[in-house]
């Protein structure tokens, strides 16, 4: 692993600034944006703790710290509703269903009801796009990430689960591109609007990409959270076969595979609520966007909650929220549904934020947490069009102030 260094290199030629303001935040939401866009001067590494990070290894061309400034989702997000429904907490929408995929497998694999991946299946099998571009376990790595290209949903038996691990799906851009075929693209919603962003700079990428579907996004542990996990299970990453986060049920377990046949395996709420949820990156604390608002459909856990409004956790048949927020998003559900692969209920938006615990309190403490960081004069991302303010109204000012104390606490810490 290497330790992180800031490409700060002031005005040199070949530099970019963008960059070294990322860096000095730790603002990387490890998208592989801007590796994707300059592949030859920047190359997505692991680095210390275990998050993948844009390494310089050759001057960028002239121009590219504009782009990337105008793209990098670490530095901002700006978002416009452009006469959709507007949710201070949510962002813009059109329609919302729960739903599960109609064959048995993929809602038993998915991590929830396998939506996401019947979204996917019909988008190739009714010719929409000629190809997908997502997330699969790293055969060198079972804990770890790689993206993947295909055409053929019987990939989708792989690719189908939640992985809480780092993943830079946008540096394989050149490889999307050079491919030719029009693609559907799945990502975390910081690599959604990294995306949209250079879309609306390139046509040639918006061409290839017509399509962007992603998921709730409750933060990027680390590697090291991985290794914890193994860890807790009595696994060393010697002995790993293959890793599932979840899935295989409602949530699931995560469960380590070894080489020896055997298996091991916790529950998601041991896993994600004990472990690697305290291994997230900085960037996912003050993240403004965790649910996707720059893609055409969303997917998420419909969580059934108990009386204290936590969600229940009890196994049984996968459920996903599906949210269309564009007019492309709801003809994909809707096509998805009449071509019998997904099934679809309606569903009350105004329940959303009963069944989100986790994206509901991140959002309305925002405001709170970037008023600290700005006090310390730490960079961070700069957000137009996310509502802050109104989704911190939502909050008490007790509620505000810890936030607000918490942050600068964590901040100051050696
Ligand atoms: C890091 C992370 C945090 C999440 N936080 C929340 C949350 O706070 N609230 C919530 O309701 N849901 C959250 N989810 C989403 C949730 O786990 C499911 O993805 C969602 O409910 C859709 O399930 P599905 O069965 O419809 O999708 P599936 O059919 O299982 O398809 C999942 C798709 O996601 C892709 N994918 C998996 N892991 C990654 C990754 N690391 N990077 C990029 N693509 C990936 C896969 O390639 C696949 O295409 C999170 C998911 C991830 C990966
Ligand atoms: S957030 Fe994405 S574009 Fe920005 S520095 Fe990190 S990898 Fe590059
Ligand atoms: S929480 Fe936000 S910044 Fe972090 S990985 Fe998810 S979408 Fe990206």
């Amino acid at each position: 692993m290497e330790t992180t260094r800031p490409p700060v290199l002031d005005d040199a030629v070949g530099t970019s600034a963008s960059l070294a303001r990322v860096a000095e935040g730790d603002l990387c939401t490890g998208c592989g944006g801007c590796a994707g866009l300059y592949p030859t001067a920047l190359t997505m590494r692991m680095t210390d703790p275990g998050f993948l990070r844009p390494v310089q290894v050759a001057p960028l061309p002239v121009g590219a710290d504009e782009a990337i400034a105008a793209t990098c989702p670490g530095l901002g997000q700006t978002v416009t509703a452009q006469g959709r429904q507007d949710d201070p907490l949510w962002g813009p929408w059109r329609s919302v269903w729960t739903g599960w995929s109609t064959d048995e497998e993929q809602r038993f694999k998915g991590a929830s009801g396998g939506a996401l991946t019947a979204l996917l299946t019909h988008l190739l099998r009714a010719g929409v796009v000629e190809a997908v571009v997502q997330n699969a376990p790293d055969p060198e790595n079972p804990v770890g990430n790689r993206t993947v290209l295909t055409d053929d949903p019987a990939a989708f038996a792989v690719t189908a689960g939640s992985r809480y691990a780092p993943s830079a799906p946008l540096d394989m851009l050149p490889d999307i591109l050079a491919d030719g075929r029009r693609v559907a693209f799945v990502g975390k919603p910081c690599d959604a609007a990294a995306l949209a962003a250079m879309r609306a700079r390139d046509p040639a990428i918006a061409r290839t990409i017509p399509v962007i579907v992603s998921f709730f996004c409750g933060g990027i542990p680390s590697e090291t959270g991985a290794k914890e996990v193994l860890s807790a299970l009595g696994v060393t990453p010697d002995q790993l076969e293959s890793f599932r986060y979840r899935g295989k049920g409602w949530p699931g377990r995560a469960t380590a595979t070894l080489k020896d046949g055997s298996s091991a395996d916790m529950t998601y709420h041991a896993s994600w609520g004990g472990i690697l949820s305290k291994h997230v990156q900085h960037r996912c604390k003050i993240c403004a966007d965790g649910t996707g608002m720059a893609a055409d459909l969303v997917c998420a856990d419909a969580w059934d909650v108990d009386a204290r409004g936590y969600p229940t956790f009890d196994e049984r048949p996968g459920e996903s929220l599906v949210l269309a927020r564009t007019s492309l998003g709801e003809q994909i559900a809707q096509g998805a549904e009449a071509a019998g692969r997904l099934t679809l209920k309606s569903f009350d938006m105004g329940t959303l934020a009963a069944i989100q615990p986790g994206q509901r309190n991140r959002r309305r403490a925002l405001r709170a947490r970037l008023a600290a960081l700005r006090i310390l004069r730490k960079p961070v991302p700069v957000y137009r069009g996310l509502h802050l303010r109104a989704a911190s109204r939502q909050n008490d000012v007790r509620t505000n102030l810890r936030n607000f104390l918490g942050t600068l606490r964590r901040a100051l810490r050696p």
